[in-house]
């Protein structure tokens, strides 16, 4: 896989409208990209799904969804303002500014200047800004680097309203904001993404084998979130052991799991066990009891953290990757089920015969009361077919004059291009069924 293969990406997300570049009539804005029609169902079918694998369908985890902008004494207890930093070296000929662990040497990589890149200093990622009309340093306030943050500074709250026991866990799907100094490689990394993350909290162990079990738990869950649920080729999903020096201090375990995009392998998701540091942290700045007391033995602790994380613009990245085929210059997205934009796409086998139209329209919408439909009259079926390939819609309906005596329509899937006739009066039930099959 290539660049050339990503642009392929970027060019079909933009010509079929999921995702284009940000502020495009003003000459854009480096980096920054709006998910289009069908981007935003895409996107939130993936929110939803983990939303109901990781939520709903679990007794142990409740969900919140906190202000992107928290008091700054957060970010001040987390280490964020004093440790969320990259080191960045600059360029004193071409200016261009680099990551100092992603450049080797002092030679510019960009316009080659020999011996022109400055000694790293270190630069807080954090986005700044400032609350009120006036812009004085006691107003300065930061949008949230992770969602994280919150389900600590809410633990009290959580807890005392829904009446959790632990263990448990917290989970938030939003915004998060980080001021990258090399970002790039289309939505790998932005300045401005979307996070899925859950906090889960657990009675502090009493050996390491306790932590150890859930930590094997999540790593599992992660796993068959990517196998089963986007489904991406386990051959490209590499789980990588953080090494102790390069996780946080308080971490006794991280592990990366890595996806091949066409620029390499990268980081997909991540899972770190992060002990008790970050509600210890927030008691001891906010002065608030942060702790938990147990029901039997009404003796109180921190709990400690396993912590999985999941980006939300990575895994849209990757399903578009691993979906992708071309063959014969033809485009079919073979996006899992559920997770397409259209679940289904509804043609009158002509577009100028009134009856074939008015019996597929019906069909369109009953459907529409079920799932998102697409509907196409225009051309020939086997163009519409193709255009329908090219977005991920897992079902075409056509309607012919047969329909019209046997109350059938054909239904043509897209991987396999098999068509099969069905009864009208079943087809909510029997796509409902292979779609969630
Ligand atoms: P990286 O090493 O790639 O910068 P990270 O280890 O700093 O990522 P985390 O802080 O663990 O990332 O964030 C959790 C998840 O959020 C990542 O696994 C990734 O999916 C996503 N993520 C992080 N930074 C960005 C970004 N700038 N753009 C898009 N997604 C991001």
């Amino acid at each position: 896989m290539d660049n050339n293969f990503l642009q392929k990406i970027v060019s079909l997300a933009k010509r079929r409208g999921f995702i284009y570049p940000g502020s495009e009539i003003y000459g854009g804005l480096a980096n920054s990209w709006d998910y289009g029609p069908l981007g935003v169902e895409l996107k939130n079918n993936i929110k939803q799904l983990w939303w109901k694998k990781f939520v709903h369908q679990r007794e142990d985890i409740v969900g919140i969804d906190a202000a992107l902008i928290m008091n700054p004494k957060v970010w001040e207890a987390s280490g964020h303002l004093e440790n969320f930093t990259d080191p960045l070296v600059e360029c004193r000929k071409c200016h261009e500014r680099f990551k100092a662990d992603q450049v080797a040497g002092t030679d510019c990589p960009s316009c080659n200047a020999k011996k022109s890149l400055t000694v790293p200093k270190s630069f807080n990622l954090m986005f700044k800004t400032f609350i009120g009309p006036a812009e004085e340093s006691s107003n300065i306030a930061y949008f949230r680097p992770e969602t994280a943050q919150a389900m600590f500074v809410d633990f009290k709250n959580v807890l005392d309203t829904s009446r959790k026991k632990l263990p448990f866990g917290i989970a938030q799907i939003g915004k998060a904001f980080r001021n990258e100094i090399t970002p790039g490689n289309f939505i790998f990394r932005t300045r401005e993404f979307e996070q899925m993350e859950i906090e889960y909290f657990i009675a502090p162990p009493q050996s390491d084998q306790e932590w150890q079990e859930v930590f094997e738990h999540w790593r599992k869950a992660m796993l068959s979130w990517i196998k089963n649920d986007l489904k991406l080729d386990p051959k490209k999903v590499h789980e990588l052991e953080v090494p102790e020096k390069e996780r946080a201090h308080y971490s006794k375990r991280t592990i990366d799991f890595e996806f091949e995009f066409p620029f390499g392998i990268k980081e997909l998701y991540g899972l770190a066990y992060r002990g008790d540091f970050d509600l210890k942290n927030h008691e001891q700045a906010s002065g608030q009891n942060t702790k938990y007391k147990d029901p039997e033995t009404q003796k109180e602790f921190w709990p400690h953290v396993i912590e999985p994380t999941w980006g939300v613009d990575r895994s849209v990245l990757a399903v578009l990757v691993n979906s992708y085929e071309e063959i014969d210059g033809k485009v079919k997205l073979k996006l899992p089920k559920k997770l397409s934009p259209y679940k289904a796409a509804v043609f009158p086998l002509l577009g100028n015969k009134p009856e074939l139209i008015n019996l597929a329209r019906k069909i369109y919408l009953d459907l529409r009361e079920v799932f998102l439909v697409a509907w196409d009259e225009r051309g020939n079926i086997g163009g519409r077919y193709a255009s329908q390939d090219e977005i991920g819609t897992p079902f075409c309906v056509t309607v012919d004059f047969q329909s019209l005596e046997d109350k059938t329509a054909t239904v043509r899937e897209r991987d396999s291009a098999l068509q099969d006739r069905v009864k009208i009066e079943v087809l909510p039930e029997y796509l409902q069924k292979k779609i969630n099959g």
